[in-house]
């Protein structure tokens, strides 16, 4: 059996992800790779594979985490676009990916490369502060 990544701790989710804060569907990771900066993970709660096996009531609470996790990533990095993708091919785990797009950095008009080779680190530094002003953010936009 995989071990799941979102489920309990795990290496492979922690060299990859900072937790940024519990939401009421799930956890809110950024991503380690800030090639696209502002790139997140919303992870869900429970370890469901399908996101036709929430209920509607379900969907409606990850959507509105999903809402505001762009609120807090348009607020803090301004991006262009945020493309959502959700997919799960090699995950048995519910989540979503939430990557800010700009017009002058790379992908622009196309797929984001998720296991990029060459990511871009931030410094401890860098990513306590990131997390800081998302954290603001998403206070100060009413999270539940
Ligand atoms: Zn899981």
């Amino acid at each position: 059996m995989v071990e799941c990544k979102f489920c309990g701790g795990s290496e492979l989710r922690d060299a990859v992800m900072l937790p940024v804060c519990k939401m009421r569907s799930g956890m809110l990771y950024l991503m380690k790779d800030q090639t696209l900066p502002g790139r997140m993970l919303l992870a869900y709660k429970d370890h469901i594979r399908k996101l036709s096996s929430l209920s509607r009531d379900e969907y409606r609470a990850f959507m509105d985490d999903v809402y505001s996790a762009a609120k807090a990533i348009n607020e803090v990095f301004n991006p262009d676009k945020i493309n959502y993708f959700v997919f799960g091919d090699k995950s048995d785990h519910l989540h979503i990916h939430l990557v800010p797009k700009y017009k002058d950095k790379v992908e622009w008009g196309a797929f984001f490369t998720m296991d990029r080779v060459g990511w871009t680190p931030l410094s401890d530094a860098g990513y306590r502060e990131l997390v800081c002003a998302l954290n603001n953010s998403l206070q100060n936009g009413g999270l539940s």
